[in-house]
């Protein structure tokens, strides 16, 4: 059904505590957290002033600064990974400025087994899940993008040893005429155990960490794309499911006066900042009733989340805060962005499609008992002998039909009359068998149909 985006907000713990903002979480209302950030109004203006304004946002829940990442992951990130497994599309993403923790949220820290973040969590998850289910035939793919002036990286490039981001094989946008995007270039990596999807997970992001030199801070100016595509299917049937799940590590969204730099550096800032302003503008536009174009192609970033920010998707934010007092002006300006992104109404649909092969199997079965309802309609005698498969699967239907108690039951053959005959031939060669009585026709209960 219709949901709206869901926004939380996490809290980055202050390492100079006299350098603390002030803040409070309110935790009351019902449905929603409030988080007020007050801001001296001598920092404001840059003269001393006793009024202070202040700035209350609204948030699903928020996360103080002692939050752990285990209940980080428990109440955003599960729920999206429980409805990818379901097979919708899902999609989380951390917006804020550098140094306020999205890495350290959607991937995890390095020093602690417990900092892990939410793309090996959910891996953990999602594979613990799929072990669990044998009702289902599951398959996961691994897909790892990085987005740097304007141009995608494919991180999962076995072939390379990356030294600079430029190295790794560049992904292009196709479009095809249902307007449905393709990455061209960017792998596919099949994982069947959550260890093979972890090496994914490291290779990409020793592919990220490499690619990134003083010059070139790809961490802070590319927006970094961690993909699980899932698909399932039931034994039999020929349905499959696909879904995907997107982890996103956006750029910083700090404003380029801040940057304060020139040349090449101004242009990368540039170009991080059109693509989070064409974001803004697309969510901006989803979140308008009336509007019909939704201006997606105008960055690669949101070509790519296409399918993930409108529509058919669940999709999270987790804006990061950094409170400390030199980054209360970004952090007003996350929260106000995560305000604009919660007005955006999601319709999650499933993904479904008919596997070629199943559908091919199908569809003969249907053609041979329409030939055969044909051939009873129009009177006209099939002639060709029932083949060796035919019999054996009709001298079983006949053998669990006669062991069938239930009076109720019927044998079903279809409407062929060589089939029918043989059944009235089998029947009637056991009446006479058992009776004994090799001169008197069987008297048999078949109507036209075949049903017996
Ligand atoms: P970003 O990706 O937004 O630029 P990072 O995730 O790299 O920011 O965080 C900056 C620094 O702060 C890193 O050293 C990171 O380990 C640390 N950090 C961020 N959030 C937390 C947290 N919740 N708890 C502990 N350390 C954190
Ligand atoms: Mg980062």
């Amino acid at each position: 059904g219709k949901q709206t985006i869901q926004i939380f907000a996490r809290v980055k713990p202050s390492v100079r505590k006299q350098q603390q903002g002030i803040y409070s979480i309110d935790e009351d209302e019902k449905l929603a957290s409030s988080l007020e950030i007050v801001l001296p109004r001598d920092l404001a203006d840059g003269f001393v002033n006793n009024k202070r304004e202040s700035y209350k946002f609204k948030f699903q829940r928020i996360f103080d600064q002692e939050a752990k990442q285990e209940i980080i992951f428990e109440i955003i990130a599960k729920p999206v990974a429980e409805s990818t497994l379901a097979g919708y599309n899902g999609t989380i993403f951390a917006y804020g400025q550098t140094g306020s923790g999205k890495t350290f949220t959607i991937t995890g820290g390095a020093e602690r087994y417990s900092d892990r973040g939410i793309i090996p969590r959910t891996l953990s998850y999602i594979f613990e899940q799929l072990q669990k289910d044998s009702s289902k035939i599951y398959t996961t793919h691994i897909s790892y993008l990085e987005i740097y002036n304007e141009c995608g990286y494919d991180l999962l490039d076995p072939r390379h040893e990356a030294s600079k981001l430029e190295d790794l094989p560049k992904v292009t946008i196709l479009e095809d005429p249902d307007q449905n995007i393709h990455l061209k270039n960017l792998s596919l990596h099949q994982a069947t155990t959550e260890e093979e999807a972890l090496n994914l997970l490291f290779l990409g992001d020793t592919n990220r960490m490499i690619a990134e030199t003083p010059m070139n801070q790809a961490s802070t100016r590319s927006h970094c794309i961690f993909t699980v595509h899932l698909s399932s299917k039931e034994p039999g049937s020929a349905t499959v499911r696909h879904a995907k799940l997107h982890l996103v590590d956006l750029a910083g969204s700090e404003r380029v006066s801040k940057t304060g730099v020139g040349g090449l550096l101004l242009t990368e800032a540039k170009y991080i900042n059109l693509s989070l302003h064409y974001l803004e503008q697309v969510i901006i536009a989803l979140s308008e009733k009336h509007r019909t174009h939704i201006p997606y192609r105008n960055s690669m970033m949101t070509s790519v989340l296409r399918d993930s920010l409108g529509g058919n998707c669940m999709t999270t934010m987790i804006a990061t805060l950094s409170l400390e007092k030199r980054n209360i002006d970004e952090s007003i300006s996350t929260c106000r962005f995560a305000q604009r992104v919660a007005l955006i109404k999601n319709e999650a649909i499933l993904n479904e499609e008919i596997d070629p092969r199943l559908m091919i199997v199908r569809l003969q079965k249907e053609i041979a008992d329409l030939k055969a309802e044909l051939a009873m309609v129009t009177g006209e005698q099939r002639t060709e002998a029932l083949t060796e498969a035919e019999l054996l699967q009709l001298e079983k239907l006949i053998a669990s039909f006669v062991e069938d108690q239930d009076p109720e039951s019927r044998l079903e053959v279809g409407a062929d009359l060589r089939k029918i005959h043989y059944c009235f031939h089998h029947f009637k060669v056991n009446f006479n068998v058992s009776s004994g009585l090799s001169h008197v026709l069987p008297r048999s209960n078949c109507n036209k149909n075949s049903s017996c």
